[in-house]
């Protein structure tokens, strides 16, 4: 199989090229063939493969004798193989050196990786008015803060970290691995590039405490069950001077006694009488805003669903606001009185099927949801008609 372009074609440079013009070059190419800037190019991916394994080649003084002498016959196969790179993950992780220098460095401090600090989550429960109408919400949970006493640099006071001998401060090793060598995070320093030789006793060396902290998120107006609030840089801080992680506000929603949600729609059940379904009528009905009325045919059979427009929740993430579904249910009396008895025998060539009796339950949690609502005015947008 010699179909491999020759490494030097591949850098355009020429066989007495130094190693600068080979750097030089490769960095020009890879930059070219870079894949950020080719998306979905397969083939300027191919070439940046290709480029990467002739600079792997190419930049070592044996391997480039090796391959010399020999082509590519000399750097392959166990033993001698060129990097076989498969992922394009390994390239940058092999060359994670130049690649930070080529592309402005971001993320790094110093020549070290920063590390964004770890995200956090706390809950919160609410009912479902509020998550109609939106809340603030205080919360409480635990994060670390930067220990006073060393003032975060997990030293004992009066002592200060050392560089690390191990890396001479800078947080990355070389490693060989076969003839590929990969930068590495430093075992002795974890990358931190200084050893505390006399640890910080408020925080064991670590720098950083933990804390309870207090904050108020804002929820917006239609939050549902399972969804969560980001409060932006209120994880725990970077352990290397990097940006701090966010707290995800995990929202519980409770069952409402008279509403069952379908995301932005409500959906009520409503008992309504034999008479009223048979002659039609006009019914108070609670929605999350108050009483509204709602009228239904003559003849409104058992099942039958009313939709009332933007009575149901707003969309947290969009805008337009859900509806409300009144699903009604023909209730059949256990108790009535002589008269009524009597009508109803006036009506015994009709049929009776047997409905569940719940109408007096519904209407005493009808009396419980108006007296413990909360009153004061309602917001978000769309609520009101
Ligand atoms: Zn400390
Ligand atoms: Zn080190």
């Amino acid at each position: 199989m010699s179909t491999k372009r020759d490494y030097y074609e591949v850098l355009e440079v020429s066989r007495t090229a130094s190693d600068g013009e080979i750097s030089a070059a490769y960095r020009k190419l890879a930059i070219k063939y870079h894949p950020d800037r080719n998306p979905g190019d397969d083939e300027a991916i191919e070439r940046f493969k290709e480029c990467a394994q002739a600079f792997e080649v190419l930049s070592d003084s044996d391997k480039r004798a090796r391959y010399d002498r020999h082509g590519h016959a000399g750097v392959e196969g166990p033993g001698g193989g060129a990097a076989q790179f498969t992922d394009i993950n390994d390239i940058f992780e092999a060359f994670g050196g130049i690649f930070g220098d080529l592309f402005g460095g971001g993320g790094r401090a110093g020549g070290r990786r920063v590390r964004r600090g770890s995200d956090v989550q706390c809950q919160v429960t609410l009912d479902l008015v509020e998550a109609a109408r939106g809340v603030n919400h205080k919360v409480r949970f635990a994060r670390h803060a930067r220990c006073e006493q060393c003032e975060g640099s997990g030293a004992a006071p009066g002592s200060s970290p050392v560089t690390c001998d191990y890396c001479g401060g800078a947080g990355q090793v070389l490693r060989a691995s076969g003839i590929l060598r990969l930068q590495t995070t430093c075992p002795s320093c974890h990358g931190e590039g200084k050893i505390t030789k006399d640890p910080c006793r408020g925080c064991r060396g670590q720098g950083y405490v933990p804390r309870e902290v207090t904050r108020e998120v804002q929820i917006p107006a239609g939050i549902d069950d399972g969804m969560r609030v980001r409060l932006p840089g209120e994880g725990e801080p970077s352990p290397n001077g990097g940006p701090p992680g966010d707290c995800y506000c995990f929202i519980h929603v409770k069952d409402h006694p008279l509403f069952e949600r379908d995301g932005q729609h409500l959906i009520l059940r409503m008992p309504i009488t034999y008479s009223q379904a048979a002659l039609g009528a006009t019914l108070e009905i609670p929605t999350l805003n108050g009483p509204a009325n709602l009228t239904v045919h003559a003849g409104t059979q058992p099942g039958e669903v009313f939709t009332l427009r933007g009575k149901g929740l707003a969309d947290p993430r969009r805008s337009g606001v859900g509806n409300l579904l009144v699903q009604v249910n023909i209730e059949v009396p256990k108790t009535f009185d002589a008269e009524q008895e009597n009508l109803l025998r006036q009506l015994s060539e009709l049929e009776h099927t047997a409905v569940t009796p719940h109408r007096k339950n519904f209407f005493e949690k009808v009396g419980d949801f108006f007296t413990t609502q909360h009153d004061e005015a309602p917001s978000g947008a769309g609520a009101e008609d």
